[in-house]
């Protein structure tokens, strides 16, 4: 078991450093073949849950209010709203705290989520997928395309901030069909969507390609990271912590965070670890997340200067108020890019 960590408060007057809390809940009603989550189907009640978090936040007292919450899973929104409520009363968090829940369509009635809302969370995101109940199916998804919809009017009615997550280049999908599945998307109203795409063996590497093209010229929300969309102001404050290195408490069975320099970790019994990360590290970490967003990465002492000029040559990356932007092109390839960039 780590000695506890402190995460650090500033002075009187000083502008607060964000912090984020990541809850990890892991238990299912069904496992999708697909996911490398950490989650299971043994139902564990809450009350196990609660006292596995309670432990978990005893190692990290409080040093400064917490900027966003954010419980992933798993489905999170197997738990009851009152449990929710339990696990936020004795948290310190700051007046325009972010809230977020991830809500399977199957797991949440509008009377569960009117809950969640009165228990504080104010952005959902829902696991929706595909609005094709076929390849809702063959995903081994537990919910049909009209749960989904359903689903998403209810949490627009009720949170401030709603988020759908959906995959594309499935086995047998055609670009064509994601294209019309996207202006469905877009028709939607959602003002926050994650796009992730199937590993590229499904299609190979050109047709990967091909449907990311697709999906960046067919999808209405402006990009800000790799795969997330968003309208102005909508963007997930939790998520741009940790692509923009900030520091985050992770609790529940193997979640990890960031505090400054210390890296922590949970194991499936609750027992945490920290060890510490060397600067440069870090700073490689910072570079490898800013990449992968429209913020871009410091371009730094750890760049190779010489490939940056021929990827900004090549169309690949630029630099914008001295920070590397990678373009779409650059997005493509953006582990290689990352690799041949970083020092
Ligand atoms: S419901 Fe979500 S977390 Fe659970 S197995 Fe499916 S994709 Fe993974």
């Amino acid at each position: 078991m780590a000695k506890s960590i402190r995460p650090k408060s500033h002075g009187k007057g000083r502008t607060l450093e964000q912090l984020g809390l990541y809850i990890h809940y892991p238990q299912c009603a069904k496992r999708c073949w697909y996911c490398d989550f950490h989650s299971g189907t043994d139902r564990r009640g809450d009350g196990y849950w609660l006292e596995f978090y309670r432990k978990g936040l005893e190692m990290f007292p409080p040093g400064r209010p917490l900027s966003s919450v954010y419980f992933g899973g798993g489905t999170p929104s197997l738990m009851r709203p009152e449990t929710i409520a339990e696990i936020l009363k004795p948290l310190n968090l700051a007046g325009n705290c972010e809230i977020t829940l991830e809500l399977n369509p199957a797991t949440a009635s509008k009377a569960k989520m009117r809950g969640f809302a009165a228990a504080g969370v104010n952005r959902v995101s829902i696991g929706v997928q595909s609005l094709d109940n076929a390849q809702l199916l063959a995903l081994g998804r537990i919910h049909t395309a009209r749960q989904a919809r359903t689903a998403l009017d209810n949490a627009m009615q009720l949170f401030p901030r709603v988020s759908a997550d959906f995959i594309y280049a499935l086995e047998g999908q055609a670009i064509a069909q994601w294209e019309k599945q996207l202006a469905h998307i877009n028709s939607l109203g959602l003002s926050h969507v994650s796009l992730y795409q199937m590993t590229p063996q499904q299609h190979g590497e050109d047709a990967a390609a091909g449907f990311f093209l697709a999906t960046q010229d067919g999808i209405s929300l402006p990009r800000y990271e790799v795969s997330n969309h968003a309208a102005p102001g909508h963007e997930s404050r939790h998520n741009l912590l940790y692509w923009q290195g900030g520091d985050f408490i992770g609790i529940g069975p193997s979640a990890h965070g960031r505090i400054g320099l210390i890296a922590t970790y949970c194991d499936l019994e609750g027992n945490y670890t920290q060890e510490e990360i060397a600067p440069d590290d870090r700073l490689r970490e910072k570079i490898l997340m800013g990449l992968r967003t429209e913020y871009g990465a410091e371009n730094c002492r750890l760049i190779n200067q010489t490939r940056l000029d021929d990827m900004v040559s090549a169309g690949l990356a630029r630099i914008r108020g001295g920070r590397i932007v990678l373009t779409t092109h650059g997005l493509l390839v953006c582990d290689a890019v990352a690799a041949a960039l970083i020092l």
